[in-house]
């Protein structure tokens, strides 16, 4: 028998799991540990709430959770109720598959001031995380301003725009769908340091803003490169900036029924962040390409008005005492997933904020392949001599941890599910003690 601790139960945690299954059959057993009382990480709290055939993807995830063999561990704190060292005591195998739920800080004069806020905290607002359900974030000002040019950032802009009936079939919480249909809005700002050609936005959720039912967007027809230099980007980028290149022919009769305006504005790089005691206004630089295409500065600055900034410029891994991590790239420092023996890392917490979520399945697979040549290699049979689930059961009870598993997990979703309000799939809680209160006995 092997025994394999999985830290986090997002996508990577649970794609790793089904793999381990794989590799070893019935000689594993493998407890997936979670900080929350809820599974699936960034399906439940990343993934946008409109985007519900992405969040499908929890089926499969679920399969695993049932079988025999693998167990959800939550409300366990890594770090707090127990150690990485403890784990390693009790695991042949330990993997953080923490994902990489901090922001990228956008370190500028004024970043914190109110109503500045990175896309961690924002995009759990509006999807429920705990942490974050209390933000309240100001929507009650007409310009808003993004920074990044990546899928958060049209997350963040398409939820800021849509209609609560566009909110439909979403599960989006009742407190940020409330807040949402009170909001001001009337522009907002998605500023791009580099260019059309840059961008990290895909076709399918670029699309997207040109589909809103109170919101066009408008792209700078000077902005974009010549139309032949097109040829030389990859197919997913080419639709990317023809969907650009049409949203800047957009005719202004048609913007004039819209609500809400969402500029495009590249080659723009924030510099300042001003305002007396909560953001007024973004002071910007405008930017050119160099010869590496990288944003260089050109000194020429301006002022765009903003009640509310959300800087959506990547993620990172929170480091963890004791485990090497790379600062510059916000990761586990980690070789093919092996940081050191015994303790690997998948997904996000690997490889950085990078791809999509099918990318961490092969990430999954891979790293057990490692993990099987390090401890599956021969007589599983006999046994490891570690004491796995049921050492971690006996080292939390003593800490009177009160663990929360895949059942009880069950409980909540129905309570969810059952509280809904039509056209909506769930009401998520957002207070771990409420969850908690729900499991019975
Ligand atoms: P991202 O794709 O890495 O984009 C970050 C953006 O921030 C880039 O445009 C980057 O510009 C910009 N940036 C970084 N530092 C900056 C600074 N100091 N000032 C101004 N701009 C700065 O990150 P993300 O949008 O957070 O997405 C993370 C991952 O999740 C990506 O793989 C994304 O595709 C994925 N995701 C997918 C979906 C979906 O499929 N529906 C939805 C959301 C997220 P430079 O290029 O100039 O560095």
């Amino acid at each position: 028998m092997r025994h394999i601790a999985i830290i986090g139960s997002g996508p990577a945690g649970y794609y790793t799991a089904e793999a381990a299954q794989k590799a070893f059959g019935q000689d594993v057993r493998i407890d997936i540990i979670d900080r929350l009382p809820t599974p699936f990480g960034l399906i439940r709290f990343g993934v946008a709430p409109d985007h519900q055939s992405i969040k499908a993807v929890a089926r499969r995830y679920e399969k695993v959770a049932l079988s025999d063999n693998v167990r959800f561990c939550g409300h366990v704190s890594v770090g707090q109720d127990i150690s990485i060292a403890e784990l390693q005591a009790l695991y042949d195998a330990v993997v953080l598959a923490t994902g990489a739920p901090h922001d990228r800080l956008l370190d500028l004069p004024g970043s914190d001031l109110a109503g500045v806020y990175g896309s961690a905290a924002f995009v759990g607002w509006y999807n429920g995380h705990p942490d974050f359900a209390d933000l309240d974030p100001p929507l009650d000002g007409r310009d808003v301003v993004i920074v990044g040019n990546g899928n958060v950032a049209l997350d963040v802009a398409r939820i800021l725009s849509k209609t609560v009936a566009e909110f439909d079939d979403s599960d989006i919480v009742g407190h940020a769908l409330a807040a949402l249909e009170q909001a001001n809005t009337r522009r907002i700002t998605i500023l791009g340091r580099r260019g059309p050609h840059q961008i990290a936005m895909t076709p399918k959720e670029l699309g997207e803003l040109g589909r809103l039912e109170a919101a066009s967007p408008r792209v700078d027809p000077a902005d974009l490169p010549k139309e032949a230099a097109d040829a030389q980007l990859e197919p997913g980028m080419r639709k990317s900036v023809t969907l650009l290149r049409e949203y800047a022919v957009i005719p202004e009769a048609h913007r004039a029924t819209k609500k809400v305006s969402i500029d495009f504005d590249f080659f723009a790089s924030p510099v300042e962040i001003t305002g007396e005691g909560r953001v007024e206004a973004v002071r910007v630089e405008r930017t050119r390409l160099d010869a590496d295409n990288r944003s260089v500065g050109t000194g020429e600055t301006y002022d765009i008005p903003a009640a509310l900034v959300v800087s959506c410029i990547g993620y990172r891994t929170p480091p963890i005492e004791g485990v090497p991590y790379e600062q510059g790239r916000g990761r586990f420092a980690n070789e093919q997933g092996r940081i050191l023996p015994g303790l690997y890392c998948v997904g996000w917490a690997r490889r950085g904020p990078t791809g999509t979520i099918g990318t961490n399945r092969p990430d999954g697979y891979e790293l057990v392949e490692r993990i099987f040549e390090d401890i599956g290699a021969e007589d599983m049979g006999a046994g490891s001599g570690k004491a796995g689930r049921a050492g971690l059961d006996a080292l939390l009870e003593t800490r009177g941890v009160d663990l929360v598993t895949f059942a009880d997990w069950q409980k909540i979703d129905e309570a969810e599910i059952a509280r809904a309000t039509s056209g909506h799939p769930r009401e998520k809680f957002v207070n771990v003690e409420d969850m908690i209160g729900l499991r019975g006995d």
